[in-house]
């Protein structure tokens, strides 16, 4: 029996943990927490049972305890729900599936208590990597990637470890705007970018997907999580999306994962790593598939990327800036509030306004995003 807890269970990574959790049997659900939908946290509470749930506003939490008053669960709120759920006993693995930076403290707050990380929230180490990774090494707690590109590195890299990566080659389905110019990215809507051509996810990511900015933040978590230098990360474009991602070693030699696009994959892979589980859903079928087609990022159109290698090149604060900038601006486009384009517009004239400081701490970190929320409000 494993025992889990999960940050953000309400949303596409966390319900299809859920899926994961309820296709096996085999794990215990101790704890869960969400932001704001307690209709569908009550849900997963009667379902699986945790012992704590957190959620974020006290008067949600107020509700939300006194809906489940008839079960044995204690509703927490804010930060400290947070951290108090990352470093309760009882559960071994925590899988983050957050969205944003607020999984920092909670997840630093878990590896201090010996609480394996399986990890989705990528800005955990696009911004505090330089913390984490180290943390991770003094400690021993297993950080397991959920993302589907650093699974499958993480996969490719079963039996290799001894050997020195020369490149991580990421794959990119290159998102739904693949192929269009500047002048035709212009109009984008909010209803256009939302439509991911491969998989589905969380509004967000769908957004950063369409960016290329998703591909960026991937780019230097990968950098963090396998320790090589952001030029050792390739974007490779893969429109169908069946490599989720590949490892060149010295030789010349290229290991791969292919297969059908399905986070769940990825996050039973997480769970139960080393072991593989039968998972049902589609398989990969090679004589209808046809062709797999490559080529690489268009760096001019999508700027986002190139922004990307440049804020992970600096280190330091600027990847928070770079997050941070992105996070708002697709706020505001999801509103309505600013067109596609100011996205990275956004991003750009934040890093270029922003003084880095190398190594920086989580107030650091944390003070760095709050100046980035800032200059946005105040610019735009
Ligand atoms: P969603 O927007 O679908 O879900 C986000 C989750 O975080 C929800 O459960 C939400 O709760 C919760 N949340 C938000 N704010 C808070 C808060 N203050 N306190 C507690 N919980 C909070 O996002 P995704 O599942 O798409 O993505 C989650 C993370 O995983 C991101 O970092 C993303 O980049 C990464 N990722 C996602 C992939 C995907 O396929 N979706 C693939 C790879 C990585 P509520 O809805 O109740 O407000």
């Amino acid at each position: 029996m494993k025992n889990i807890a999960i940050l953000g269970s309400t949303g596409s990574i966390g319900t299809q943990t859920l899926d994961v959790v309820r296709a096996n049997r085999d794990i215990e659900v101790r704890a869960l927490a969400a932001g704001r939908n307690i209709r569908l946290l009550e849900e997963q509470i009667r379902e699986f049972g945790p012992q704590l749930a957190a959620v974020w506003e006290e008067e949600q939490a107020k509700e939300l305890a006194l809906r489940v008053r008839d079960l044995d669960v204690r509703v927490v709120s804010g930060m400290e729900g947070l951290l108090e759920l990352a470093v309760m006993p009882g559960y071994e693995i925590l899988v983050t599936a957050i969205v944003g930076m607020i999984g920092i403290r909670p997840t630093i707050a878990a590896m201090e208590a010996g609480k394996d990380i399986a990890l989705a929230n990528k800005e955990t180490l696009v911004t505090a990597g330089h913390l984490i990774m180290p943390l991770a090494e003094k400690t021993g707690v297993r950080i397991l990637p959920v993302d589907s590109e650093h699974s499958a590195i993480f996969q490719s890299l079963n039996g290799e470890r001894q050997n020195r990566i020369h490149k991580i080659l990421l794959t990119a389905s290159g998102g739904p705007f693949r192929g269009r110019t500047r002048e035709e990215l212009k109009h984008i809507r909010p209803e256009d970018a939302l439509k991911h051509p491969n998989w589905s996810m969380g509004q967000k990511i769908t957004i950063d997907s369409s960016t290329m900015v998703n591909k960026g933040l991937e780019v230097m978590e990968a950098r963090w999580l396998f320790g090589v230098s952001m030029d050792e990360v390739q974007v490779v474009v893969q429109p169908q999306s069946v490599i989720h991602s590949m490892v060149e070693f010295e030789d010349g030699a290229v290991m791969a994962q292919l297969g059908t696009p399905d986070m769940k994959l990825p996050i039973q892979y997480a769970l139960y790593y080393p072991e593989r589980r039968f998972l049902a859903g589609a398989r990969l079928d090679f004589a209808k598939l046809g062709q797999i087609t490559f080529e690489a990022p268009d760096m001019v159109n999508f700027e986002g990327l190139s922004l990307a290698y440049e804020a992970g090149r600096a280190g330091g604060t600027l990847p928070t800036v770079f997050n941070a900038a992105n996070e708002r601006a697709v706020r505001k486009f999801l509103n309505g509030e600013i067109g596609y384009l100011t996205i990275t517009e956004m991003i750009r004239t934040s890093m270029e306004r922003h003084r880095t400081i190398p190594g920086p701490s989580v107030d650091e970190i944390l003070a760095a995003e709050q100046e980035t929320y800032d200059f946005i409000e105040s610019r735009w």
